[in-house]
């Protein structure tokens, strides 16, 4: 299938390009991946975006964002892209190397042709690389206490690190968990200060700062966890938990990979895209680079290692559609 604009990621940087293309009559087609809704489908409840006061649960909300992308002329396809051929000639001036189509196949068989590619991809959660937190994988361990969080009422987790991802799975499970360890490895919480209030002040959560995770025990799933306190240091000791669910919440990495060798990435993973702009360089990166290439954009987290909000992902999202309709323009 041939189309001028595709979009890989339903999140709310995809959606938000699906909007912007489909009003700019471009018929986008957006690859929805393994997570309809992204990353932010995760959470329990969005106070932060603005146009919703009272907050609003994810799954409404990145339904909205689709449905309105609907009503513009999008078309969705349900799948997650396995390989792509991304034209990385820059000729624009000139010649027409530059034109051709980028190329995007869906579960390896379905064939995708386009002229201008959005990725939005977001990022994945990270895990500790433990051998036990694979043994115990879906029997005690996860990384979305949303998705999981209900299995373990009135029982006793443990939530793994120290930012604003942790401080509110830990809230969300105190709401239904008899008690919640959150296992710190600094002596403080990297958390905005509203969100270590919240958990500071919440009887049910237990903070176990300077705390590691050396592995966790159980017969056939979870049942303690053992933890190393102040690593490395005279006062080092061991201390072990009893506890029925054990979740990550530390960090995230790009989901970027398929895209290695064609585009610039960071040393993490994350997009590297033109100042002021969600256009892509191609790779290898050459610091002073200038010439971006031509219709390959990036937008929300998977070119986003400060923000990392929705907001600012739906914002990027939209700049990438103008950027592409813009190009789509130049060579048509
Ligand atoms: P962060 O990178 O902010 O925090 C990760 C936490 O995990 C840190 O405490 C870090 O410790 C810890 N950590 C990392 N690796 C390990 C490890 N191997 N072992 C133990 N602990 C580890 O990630 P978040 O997902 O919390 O947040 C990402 C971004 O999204 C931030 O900008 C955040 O503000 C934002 N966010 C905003 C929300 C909101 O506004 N509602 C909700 C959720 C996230 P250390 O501090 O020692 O590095």
């Amino acid at each position: 299938m041939k189309t001028k604009c595709l979009i890989i990621g339903s999140g709310p940087a995809g959606y938000t390009a699906a909007i912007y293309a489909s009003r700019a009559n471009l018929s986008p087609v957006l690859i929805e991946g393994p997570q309809l809704g992204g990353q932010l489908t995760t959470t329990t409840e969005v106070e932060n975006f603005p146009g919703y006061p009272d907050g609003i649960d994810p799954f409404t909300m990145m339904d909205d964002f689709r449905r309105q992308a609907e009503r513009f002329g999008t078309t969705f396809v349900s799948g997650i892209v396995t390989k792509v051929e991304l034209n990385t000639l820059p000729s624009l001036q000139g010649g027409t190397e530059g034109r051709l189509p980028h190329k995007v196949w869906v579960e390896d068989t379905e064939l995708y042709e386009a002229d201008a590619v959005i990725i939005a991809t977001g990022a994945s959660a990270k895990y500790l690389g433990i051998e036990s937190e694979r043994t115990y994988r879906g029997r005690g361990v996860s990384a979305c206490a949303t998705c999981d969080g209900f299995f373990y009422r009135k029982k006793t987790v443990a939530v793994v690190g120290g930012g604003d991802t942790a401080c509110e799975e830990a809230n969300y499970l105190a709401g239904l968990c008899e008690k919640v360890y959150m296992i710190v490895r600094k002596p403080y919480l990297r958390a905005s200060e509203i969100m270590q209030q919240r958990v500071l002040n919440n009887p049910k959560i237990e903070v176990l700062f300077e705390h590691n995770t050396l592995q966790l025990t159980g017969e056939g799933k979870v049942q303690g966890a053992d933890l190393i306190y102040r690593k490395g240091e005279p006062d080092e000791a061991l201390r072990h938990i009893d506890i029925d669910g054990f979740f990550l919440a530390i960090g995230h990495h790009p989901n970027t990979g398929l895209f290695k060798d064609y585009i610039a990435l960071d040393s993490e993973g994350y997009i590297i895209t033109r100042d002021n702009s969600t256009q892509c360089y191609s790779f290898p990166f050459r610091e002073g680079q200038e010439v971006g290439l031509p219709g390959i954009f990036a937008a929300g987290d998977c070119a986003d290692p400060h923000y990392r909000q929705a907001v600012v992902a739906a914002g990027s999202g939209a700049k990438a559609a103008i950027e592409a309709d813009k190009y789509i323009k130049t060579i048509c």
